[in-house]
């Protein structure tokens, strides 16, 4: 099944004015969506940016990845995702190169599934189950008031867990938004938070220590991703998990944290990660180490590779919902969701939504 064309489309959506302490504001989601064909039928993949490098990652795509995949076998899918590695490893090894991979692995794998009938998770050797949802929010420069509004809002969606954004520039501040946020859903909610790297080691573990005893579920990226010994540390000191993943662009890259012990949930993003084929790694490493498993974003692909880990404690509702502009939005029921049943990913865009956003 030779690959024979392969089309990109570039959009910004906009977002409500949000942010977090590593990312500062954020008010644009850019989507690369991808449509490969082969064998008379078309995989569709995608990638996303938080508001930039969106036009380069489509520009790796059109004039570097596609040359090189047309005419390629469309099933080799492990293949493929070693010869763009390879190919574009000189100025990738992570990075923008991943986000690049990512579209096309995720088209293929699409294609994967309706060449064979069957939905992803059954592709990945999986069960279809239930994975317990979090409400997420970028919500650091929320007001108190509506950072409570946006939580009471999850409540009402039954979500059994919730995280918000530490990371304010002064430490009473976050205590304060952590406890009003702890009142507010009981003790029977989980509550994450996500520092979104903004300190150092040494700094995320003082300020970690300060939030400890409102019974955090994860303290999430407390510090820079290159900082594998100060996540090791962390997770050594601190009794709370600590969870990473989002800005991990490689299996090399989650292989050290597991290796080194410096983190014990691994939250995959097949965008992020470099493809479905990345995160299935991770999950992989995650198994044979005993670690537990979440998600960031990519809400509707991570509930069918989610089926695929041994743990998977929970998927993230992300506030860059994707529904708008989805033919079938993922239905939470209970604050859970299942993976579709439909052959491959189940995700498709609506073009006629997408199409005012539509950007070159
Ligand atoms: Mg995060």
């Amino acid at each position: 099944m030779k690959i024979e064309r392969v089309e990109t489309a570039y959009y910004r959506l906009p977002l409500e004015p949000m942010g977090d302490a590593g990312h500062g504001a954020i008010d644009t989601e850019e989507l690369i969506t991808l449509t490969l064909d082969a064998g008379g039928l078309t995989g569709h993949g995608y990638s996303y940016t938080i508001g930039r490098g969106g036009r380069a990652v489509r520009s790796l795509i059109d004039d570097d990845i596609v040359p090189m995949i047309v005419g390629q076998d469309a099933t080799d899918i492990r293949g493929l995702w070693e010869l763009m590695w390879q190919r574009l490893l000189y100025v990738g090894r992570g990075g923008l190169a991943s986000f690049a991979i990512a579209a096309v692995d995720v088209a293929l794998w699409d294609l994967y599934g309706l060449s064979e009938g069957r939905p992803l998770y059954a592709l990945l050797g999986a069960e279809a189950r239930e994975i317990p949802a979090y409400g997420s929010g970028v919500d650091l420069p929320k007001s108190l008031d509506g950072l409570l509004t946006q939580t009471e809002g999850f409540l009402a969606r039954g979500f059994p867990g919730v995280k918000v954004k530490i990371g304010r520039p002064d430490p009473g501040e976050d205590e304060r938004r952590i406890e009003a946020v702890r009142g507010l859903v009981g003790d029977d909610i989980d509550l994450m938070v996500d520092a979104n790297m903004a300190w150092d080691a040494e700094e995320a573990l003082e300020r970690g220590r300060r939030l400890e005893h409102f019974g955090l579920y994860w303290y999430e990226e407390p510090t820079i991703p290159e900082d594998v010994a100060g996540h090791a540390r962390i997770s050594r000191e601190m009794d709370v998990p600590v969870a990473i993943g989002e800005s991990l662009h490689s299996p090399h890259e989650f292989r050290r944290y597991v290796d080194e012990k410096a983190a014990r949930i691994l939250q995959i993003d097949p965008i992020t990660n470099g493809g479905i084929t990345a995160s299935l790694e991770a999950l992989k490493m995650a198994d044979s180490a005993g670690l537990s498993t979440s998600s960031h974003y990519t809400d509707e692909l991570s509930a069918h590779l989610l089926c695929a880990s041994k743990d998977p404690v929970y998927l993230e509702k992300h506030a860059f919902a994707l529904d708008p502009y989805l033919e079938e939005p993922q239905l939470v029921t209970d604050g859970r969701v299942r993976p579709t049943e439909t052959p491959g990913t189940g995700l498709r865009f609506d073009k006629e939504a997408l199409a005012p956003y539509r950007a070159s």
